[in-house]
């Protein structure tokens, strides 16, 4: 049992092998100043990915789940315990001094900002989603704002021609 240090078969991204017990939240801090980008990853959520804020909430182990996964979970899916209402402050006291990457650095936001700053960032990012605007149309489709041109002459250019690409 206490063998199983392996990481997933696949191993996509090491650093989401280790689950962030509550425990490491000091040696986290310790290592506040070499490396936000590691320090950052270590509140992956293991279900989303996306980062586990403050409140955080670990099962009686430690790991930690975002609050969103949290609410659709009985169990620690790290370790399957049962997950309680355990706020972990050690983590939450690092995480207020962590840069996160802003949630669209994938579609190329280069903004990194402190948790508290982050969800209003994100609500103006010019590099978030933009929803698919016609009124009435149960079209699911999100992307830059510059696609949202391309899929409104692409989709909707007359709206009674919905079937079409389901890109989403
Ligand atoms: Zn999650
Ligand atoms: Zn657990
Ligand atoms: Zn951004
Ligand atoms: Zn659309």
């Amino acid at each position: 049992m206490s063998l199983s240090r392996q990481t997933s078969s696949s191993g996509k991204q090491r650093q989401h092998a280790a689950a962030a017990p509550a425990n490491t939240a000091a040696a986290l801090a310790a290592a506040g100043s070499s490396n936000n980008q590691d320090l950052a990853s270590l509140f992956e959520c293991p279900v989303c990915f996306d980062y586990a804020l403050p409140p955080i909430m670990q099962c009686q182990s430690g790991h930690i789940v975002c609050q969103s996964c949290r609410q659709k979970l009985n169990l620690c899916p790290t370790c399957r315990g049962p997950l309680g209402n355990i706020r972990n402050l050690a983590m939450e006291k690092v995480a207020s001094t962590v840069m996160f990457p802003c949630k669209y650095s994938n579609s190329g936001c280069p903004v990194t900002l402190l948790h508290t700053d982050k969800t209003d960032h994100e609500d103006i990012c010019e590099h978030r989603p933009y929803c698919c605007p016609c009124p009435g149309a149960s079209c699911k489709w999100q992307g830059s704002l510059e696609a949202v041109m391309n899929h409104l002459m692409q989709q909707h250019k007359s709206i009674t021609t919905l079937q079409g690409n389901k890109k989403c």
